[in-house]
């Protein structure tokens, strides 16, 4: 019996520090033995509460990990690493090579968000004060890239003495995946899958989810448990006439929207309307220089791409390119839109209102009545798309007055990256009737609980919804 055998204990368990219970800062523990391997470090994205402490402090040494799996590049996934390397993590960080470059592109935007933050905090403090200090800088972002291990999906890795990982499509966002690890364990073999953020079938550039790979515990996301959205198909069709409606008045066209991921889907949805003649001849403006550099990664990594989106991006109408889609860089071209007077189509981030260019669209359009307000991504309570959505004839954009809300919101959820209540239960139902554990994550309690209900009912007979800081074991 050598000293590894002596300190492992026979079964390996899984803490979930982050994402359990709420959709942002996912953050999962595996132990086995003496390894330690993190899945996923995201930022807790709420406003308030002790988000900022939790983004600060580990629950753990990040010294004694052996390693870092990370599923995607969402900020609420991979947002913390730098501060996970600022704090002594000096480990692998392993991920596909799309989702490498694009926390290259990301992790740099959110360390300069980080600055502003900082400065703004550091205001009527003392030098020196720690919230006046930015969670992590651009030089702890080279570090954490330094660090990134690329992985080709279905490769199966060492990546610890006892365990082996292998990544599978989760058609969630370009290299997104989901994590499968093979723990040696005892005499043993035990094996764990995390979903990371499960994608949609049918969903336009991207392939479908891969089935999700065999395991004694399965760690799902939940997001959207007991709800539906609707197909893609419908979306472009309702997007359609929502536009013409718009532009036959003479309005513009906001649409807030995520950087990765939700830009490039409407984005193509747009144009594939265009290339059917369905869209009037006016100007598409995508104006977000980080979802412009984000685009141009999908051309590189056609290995995550569907043959579909691989094809129609060798066109010469496309989410990268076409006669009337213009992709904004400087802060001027973008301020020139808001002194334009024809009609048009802007595109920006953020998908909730709450930072970016789109801020500035929505306070120069708000009160036009012939104007198009449409939100294509979930809206938190008390977000910016939250308030523009709620039934009050005023809203207050960035601290200013309370300005009339003439313009039309409407809401299209139907385009989401995420997996619905049936795409869940479609994804799971292959485990009934097999002793697996299922714990739902990355939800709030009324749709795991609403998952873990009709998950009941197809013959899963053992699914928990975790709390943050609960451990379970792979038995
Ligand atoms: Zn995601």
């Amino acid at each position: 019996m050598n000293d590894e055998s002596v300190h492992r204990p026979a079964i390996p368990n899984v803490t979930f520090w982050g994402g359990a219970g709420e959709v942002t800062g996912t953050m999962h523990l595996v132990a086995a033995g003496p390894r330690r391997v993190l899945l996923d470090c995201g930022l807790h994205m709420e406003r308030g509460g002790d988000s900022r402490r939790r983004n600060r402090e580990f629950p753990f040494d990040p010294k004694t990990l052996d390693a870092v799996v990370l599923s995607h590049a969402h900020i609420d996934h991979s947002g913390n690493l730098p501060n996970l390397v600022r704090q002594g993590y000096r480990g692998p960080i392993y991920c596909t090579a799309a989702t490498r470059d694009l926390i290259d592109l990301m992790l740099m935007d959110s360390a300069r968000i980080q600055a502003e933050e900082a400065r703004f905090a550091s205001l009527g403090r003392p030098p020196g004060d720690p919230a006046g200090v930015a969670l992590y800088t651009a030089q702890d972002v080279h570090h954490t890239l330094e660090l990134c291990v690329s992985v080709p999906y279905g490769k199966v890795m060492d990546i610890t003495p006892d365990i082996q990982l292998q990544l599978v499509d989760a058609g969630h966002v370009l290299g997104s995946a989901m994590v499968s690890l093979t723990i040696t364990a005892g005499n043993g073999m035990k094996r764990l899958t995390f979903t990371g953020d499960l994608g949609r079938p049918g969903m336009p550039l991207l392939r479908d989810p891969a089935p999700v790979p065999a395991c004694d515990l399965l760690i799902s996301e939940c997001t959207y448990g007991g709800q539906r959205h609707e197909p893609i198909a419908k979306m472009a069709e309702r997007l359609r006439v929502l536009i013409k409606q718009t532009i036959d008045r003479g309005g513009k066209v906001l649409i807030p929207a995520f950087s990765l991921g939700r830009t490039q889907t409407i984005v193509h949805c747009l144009q594939q309307l265009r290339l059917a003649h369905q869209l009037p001849e006016v100007p598409i403006f995508v104006d977000s220089p980080l979802a412009g550099d984000i685009s141009l990664i999908f051309p590189k990594h056609p290995e995550c791409m569907s043959p579909d989106g691989v094809r129609q991006l060798q066109g010469p109408v496309n989410f990268l390119q076409g006669p009337l889609l213009h992709y904004i860089k400087s802060v001027d071209e973008s301020k020139s839109l808001n002194v334009r007077r024809e009609p048009c189509i802007i595109v920006a981030s953020s998908g909730m209102g709450e930072g970016g260019r789109i801020r500035h669209h929505l306070k120069h359009n708000i009160d036009d009545p012939r104007c198009t307000v449409i939100l294509i991504s979930y809206q938190p309570r008390e977000t910016l798309g939250w308030r523009l959505l709620e039934r009050r004839p005023t809203v207050r954009i960035m601290g200013s007055r309370e300005q009339n809300k003439w313009a039309d919101v409407v809401s299209l959820r139907g385009f989401s990256g995420h997996a619905d209540h049936a795409d869940l239960l479609h994804a799971l139902s292959p485990f009934a009737g097999q002793p697996v554990k299922v714990c739902l994550v990355h939800g709030e309690y009324e749709p795991a609980q609403k998952l873990a209900n009709d998950l009941a009912k197809h013959g899963l007979e053992d699914v928990s919804i975790p709390e943050r800081g609960q451990t379970v074991s792979l038995v």
